[in-house]
């Protein structure tokens, strides 16, 4: 019971992540938890790994606020490269900043440098 129930005081509360009441929100928890990519900034490295091996790292999003499955499944297709979720880094192999950047920034997102 609130404190205004029943009463034209009454204002429902709402949610944080689709606007709606709280009897019409759909939302999971999970969703809740999403932050827009525009209040995001992701920074890209180049790591140099075993063998040679280079990797774009992409870090500064959390696995908590972000889709990191489709992000991770997106840039892999654009940079033509396989690529793995880190805990919250998202790898792809071989030196893709532009690619990467380009992608981000097309979702939203700041990224740096
Ligand atoms: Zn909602």
């Amino acid at each position: 019971m609130r404190l205004f129930e029943g009463t034209p005081f009454d204002i429902p509360p709402k949610c944080d992540h689709c606007g709606l009441v709280d009897n019409a929100c759909k939302c999971t928890s999970e969703m809740k938890a999403r932050i827009a990519p525009e209040k995001q900034t992701a920074k890209l490295t180049i790591e140099k790994r075993k063998k040679g091996k280079t990797v774009t790292v992409i870090t500064g999003l959390l696995a908590i606020a972000n889709d990191h499955a489709s992000l991770l499944s997106q840039l892999k297709s654009s940079c033509g490269a396989g690529g793995t979720i880190d805990g919250d880094n998202i790898e792809i192999q071989g030196e893709h900043l532009s690619k990467v950047r380009q992608e981000l920034s097309k979702l939203g997102y700041r990224v740096r440098p």
